[in-house]
């Protein structure tokens, strides 16, 4: 089912999902299984798979260094074609631009068509790590406008080259990346905001937040929003804060702002248990007042450790 049918049949009700990393290539997937498990009693009616675009290794060899690429984190289609069948519950792959050609994309989405697998969220992806800016891969898009639009193509049987097959089209539900605090690399929030335009004209379904500590920065941005006619759902994403480390960490990456009351209280705390309760309980306060203020959905950032959004999710669902 689609996200967007999933909202419509919950009739104003908030609903539960939360998003998982695949596990290192090696690593079994059992541990995400064992992550996923105490959560399924809040019924989530999707789960999130992100997905890790390559990255530069190293390995030694008679003493030099020999740099490679290597996607560290791979299997998000198998990942989300495992969890929707053992759990039967929907799952969203995150399909990015970088990293992909629009072939290996148009592939990818094959793939998720056969396997049922209805939405998808449409993203650009970071730069590489030792990369300052994004740079498109070569056969790739520049920005998820070109993927949003390449899904929405194929979504009316257009592939790629120009061959059209409607005898057997796609529907995937098109979910996109928004930015209360405007994405780290646009200019304004006004500029920032005309792309997210971009793609929703573009075919976008609904849209779900970078984290935000903040709830009026949520609501602001929604009414923005509103007001250039879009009403689309626009789901918040919720970060716990689970170790000290996370006040310069996450404005860092993310380029979002910390509420003084939060960084004091985490300040204070003598240990990162202790972070680890402080988080859990300004998410709980954020996410009841994202209920009452009517968020369609509460979207968990759980990276990979779920005991965290368990103690979340049972205060309120
Ligand atoms: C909910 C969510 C899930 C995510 N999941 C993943 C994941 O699984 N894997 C991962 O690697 N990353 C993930 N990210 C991070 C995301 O890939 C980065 O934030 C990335 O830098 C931007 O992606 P985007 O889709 O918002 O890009 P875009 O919408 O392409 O925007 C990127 C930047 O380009 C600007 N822009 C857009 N169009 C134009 C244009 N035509 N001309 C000039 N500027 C333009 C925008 O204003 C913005 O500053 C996620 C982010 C969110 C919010």
């Amino acid at each position: 089912m689609k996200i967007t049918d999933h909202i419509k049949k919950a009739n104003g009700k908030t609903l539960f999902s939360f998003e998982l990393i695949p596990p290192r290539k090696g690593k079994s997937i059992q541990e995400l299984y064992n992550n996923i498990d105490p959560l399924m009693e809040f019924k989530p009616p999707f789960i999130d798979v992100t997905t890790s675009r390559e990255e530069f290794v190293y390995i030694e060899k008679d003493g030099l260094l020999d740099k490679k690429v290597t996607r560290m984190r791979p299997g998000t289609i198998g990942i989300c074609a495992s969890i929707k069948h053992k759990y039967n519950v929907d799952t969203v792959p995150h399909v990015l631009c970088g990293g992909f050609t629009k072939e290996e994309t148009e592939y990818m989405l094959v793939d998720c068509h056969y396997l049922g697998i209805h939405n998808l969220m449409a993203l650009r992806g970071d730069a590489m790590r030792e990369e300052q800016y994004f740079k498109p891969t070569p056969g790739g898009h520049e920005y998820a406008l070109g993927l949003v639009e390449q899904v929405a193509e194929m979504n009316k049987g257009h592939y790629l080259n120009g061959m059209v097959e409607t005898s057997d089209c796609s529907d995937f539900c098109i979910g996109v990346a928004g930015y209360p605090e405007k994405h780290l690399e646009a200019p304004s929030l006004k500029t920032d905001l005309k792309r997210l335009i971009q793609k929703v004209e573009a075919g976008a379904d609904y849209v779900v937040t970078q984290m935000f500590f903040d709830n009026k920065k949520y609501f602001e941005f929604v009414d923005l929003v509103r007001a250039e006619g879009i009403d689309i759902p626009i789901i918040p994403g919720i970060k716990p804060i689970a170790v000290k480390r996370h006040l310069q960490l996450l404005p860092q990456v993310f380029k979002i702002d910390l509420p003084q009351e939060l960084i004091e209280s985490v300040e204070s705390c003598k240990n990162n248990a202790d972070v680890r309760q402080v988080g859990i309980e300004w998410a709980i306060q954020q996410s009841k007042e994202l209920m009452e203020g009517g968020a369609p959905v509460l979207h968990y950032y759980s990276m990979g450790k779920s005991d965290n959004v368990q103690a979340i999710a049972s205060a309120l669902f």
